[in-house]
């Protein structure tokens, strides 16, 4: 049975989107199946993992409105040996669509049921809001891994977070929990970095991953290839370091 997670954080641009796409690859690498499913109408994760969001004929848009099942809509990246169900700018529509029909907020926990035998993770990358799609994310997964940057605000959000989390939990996903922390863009140069970083590590304890993901520009370079890292430059200290996370990842499942 996969093991289902979000990744989410209701910022922008913290890193949702380059830590879905290579622990994506990161897992595939060791030998994981994965499928990587873009929750974002942006389509960053999509474009990010080699599959074009304007030819996609199916898409996660499809799945939601239940035209179409994640078989049909899914297709292998070739290059990222992981499947991907895309998005694209027509996603944005969902959320108003949704709105009217029944069960809004558990179309993709349906739709998971009939391909959890297929992989042994999914991953899913959330917008930058706590909206509809955000929801249907929370209330298909098991865990949530929440990227964060060292710096002095990003604690300030994850209140939010962990307050809608907690609801989730309550109303609508008993299995839903918070699996980590993950320290994202991390630059050891800057001494409030690695303050806030050991702060988090000391506060929040096992729920902070061991593994810290490095800024590091083959990362942010990788997207423009339509590559994660991992696989535009392995040999990458950022890849690594995502390599080196899926493993850590395929330990905490482990104990869950
Ligand atoms: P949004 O909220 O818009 O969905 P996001 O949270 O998905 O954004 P990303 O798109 O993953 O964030 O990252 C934001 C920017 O930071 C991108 O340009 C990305 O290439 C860059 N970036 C992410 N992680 C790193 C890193 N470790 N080193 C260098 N650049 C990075
Ligand atoms: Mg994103």
């Amino acid at each position: 049975m996969a093991k289902i997670f979000c990744v989410a954080n209701q910022k922008g641009g913290v890193g949702k989107t380059t830590t879905t796409v290579n622990l994506a690859a990161g897992l595939a690498k060791v030998g994981q199946r994965v499928l990587m499913i873009d929750l974002d109408p942006q389509g960053n994760a999509t474009m990010g993992s080699g599959v074009d969001k304007r030819k996609m004929a199916l898409s996660v848009y499809d799945v939601l409105l239940e035209s179409a099942s994640i078989r049909e809509a899914a297709v292998l990246s070739e290059k990222c040996r992981y499947h991907v169900l895309g998005a694209n700018r027509e996603l944005a529509g969902a959320e108003v669509e949704l709105v009217a029909l029944d069960h809004r907020e558990k179309r993709l926990k349906a739709a998971l049921a009939e391909v959890a035998d297929d992989y042994d993770f999914i991953l899913i990358d959330c917008p930058p809001s706590l909206s509809m799609l955000t929801l249907n994310g929370l209330c298909a997964a098991h865990g949530v891994i929440v990227p964060m940057q060292c710096e002095y605000f990003a604690l300030e959000g994850l209140t939010d977070l962990v307050n809608t989390i907690k609801q989730v939990h309550a109303n609508l996903n008993r299995d839903l929990q918070i699996i980590g922390l993950l320290r994202v863009m991390f630059d050891p140069r800057i001494t409030l970095q690695q303050q806030v970083a050991e702060q988090l590590k000391s506060h929040f304890g096992d729920k902070v991953f061991n593994t810290v993901i490095p800024r590091n520009v083959r990362l942010a370079e990788a997207p423009s290839y339509g590559l994660p890292g991992v696989v535009f430059d392995p040999s990458a200290k950022g890849s690594q370091a995502f390599v080196e996370f899926a493993r850590e990842m395929v330990e905490r499942i482990q104990k869950m």
